[in-house]
């Protein structure tokens, strides 16, 4: 084996995984000092969480960066003037186990660019899982692209060796991608989906069923690189949650790398507190009962970037609170800024026994500096009569320093 040859392949090709952010790259570069142990690499290695919780190390590559397609924000486009390379199913297999055996990473996270086509390139993504469960027994977590068009036995085979699915989307399709096919793009997301529904009902009859995509599917959606607004971005994501059962939807904030008239300026990246805020609101979709069009609507299609979208929905919602604690349904305190699920569900079996206090609330580990505008502690809220929602932002970004707050708190005494 060529070792500098593979070497500069997985520079190349887990420089080009880079972009995916369906896990986050966190790899370092030292250099080996006298006197000193070992040395790293930044080539590849990067974080995901698992079904269950657990923050594991991945080696993050494409099997090859050579693609037929020309898809405007991709690094790997066919017409992009790069260094192209690709490895064959015994090196990433290799790779893997070595890189395993030595305690660098616990799985996989293979991607790749559409070579000859859909098909062909599945095809050598799934030979690569499956040497990998049966020849080399390897238990660690698998997740694997999946390819736009390639065919549901393709599918069906890769499901039953790797854990976790990334489906591209559509996301400015027509603009960023015209080759590919809306349809195309959907069907595997529908075809995991219906495996996994019938894997759990075979499950249930019979004792032994092959696992089918364990950790199920995720996808990751391009931001700013056409101008959909964040209301169309955050009702694609419910689309998926609801309809498709999926994991997790990733937002990746377009990265100016590439000069394209179709694709915005290369100055224009897009600000982190967007990608931040869609991640918020994802979370709010997901864990705390809210619906895309609560979060944002036709009149506010962008997220807030000075609050979150909790504060900035009982912002604009002021006349639903003060919320008393002691006779409010679950639904309502998730919606409280400053409480979040655990503290809503300490709440519920908390005031059972007692009328909860101010210290009760800081005990149970609310963030009570901003709970307290939205409660009712039995003697109404004195914050609500005499704020309106103007006041109480400013109040709220400028903290407990703030002039304004150290004004209003003096009034406040007066009552
Ligand atoms: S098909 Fe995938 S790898 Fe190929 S150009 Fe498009 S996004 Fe990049």
């Amino acid at each position: 084996m060529n070792f500098d040859r593979l070497k500069e392949k997985l520079e190349i090709l887990a420089d080009a995984a880079k972009y995916d952010v369906s896990c986050s790259s966190s790899g370092g570069s030292r250099k080996n000092k006298k006197g000193a142990l070992g040395d790293s690499s930044a080539s590849g290695i990067c974080h995901t969480y698992t079904e269950d919780g657990r923050c594991v190390s991945l080696l993050k590559i494409l099997l090859t960066n050579h693609c037929i397609y020309d898809c405007a924000y991709c690094v790997s486009r066919s017409s992009n003037d790069i260094k192209r390379a690709g490895f064959t199913v015994d090196e990433v297999v290799d790779l893997t186990i070595n890189f395993y055996r030595r305690n660098y990473i616990e799985g996989l996270f293979l991607s790749s660019g559409i070579f000859k086509n859909a098909d062909t390139t599945m095809e050598r993504l799934v030979r690569v899982a499956k040497k990998l469960r049966l020849e080399e027994n390897f238990n660690g977590y698998i997740h694997l692209k999946s390819i736009p068009g390639a065919s549901d036995e393709l599918m069906q085979e890769a499901a039953l060796y790797a854990d976790r699915f990334e489906i591209p989307t559509e996301s400015g399709l027509k603009l960023l991608a015209p080759e590919k096919n809306r349809q195309d793009m959907l069907n595997p997301m529908k075809y995991i989906q219906n495996g996994i529904a019938q894997y759990k009902d075979e499950k249930k009859i019979f004792r032994k069923v092959p696992k089918f995509a364990p950790a199920g599917q995720s996808t990751q959606m391009i931001v700013g690189a056409t101008n959909e607004n964040d209301l169309q971005i955050i009702k694609v994501a419910d689309h998926f949650y609801k309809n498709f059962n999926l994991k997790r939807v990733y937002y990746s904030g377009y990265v100016p790398v590439l000069e394209d008239k179709r694709l915005p300026s290369l100055t224009t990246a897009v600000p982190m507190l967007r990608e931040n805020r869609l991640y918020q609101s994802d979370w709010l979709m997901r864990f705390y009962g809210f619906k895309a069009e609560e979060i944002l609507d036709p009149n506010m299609p962008f997220l807030d970037l000075e609050v979150d979208p909790k504060l900035s929905w009982a912002l604009r919602h002021l006349h639903q609170f003060p919320i008393n604690l002691q006779t409010a349904d679950y639904q309502m305190i998730l919606r409280i800024p400053g409480i979040g699920v655990k503290t809503a569900q300490k709440i519920v079996s908390a005031r059972r026994f007692q009328i909860l206090t101010m210290d009760h609330l800081k005990k149970l580990g609310a963030a009570v500096n901003r709970a307290r505008y939205f409660i009712d502690f039995n003697a109404g809220n004195a914050y609500l009569r005499y704020l309106t929602d103007k006041n109480l932002r400013k109040l709220l970004i400028g903290g407990s320093s703030s002039k304004f707050h150290n004004q209003f708190s003096q009034q406040l005494t007066l009552f």
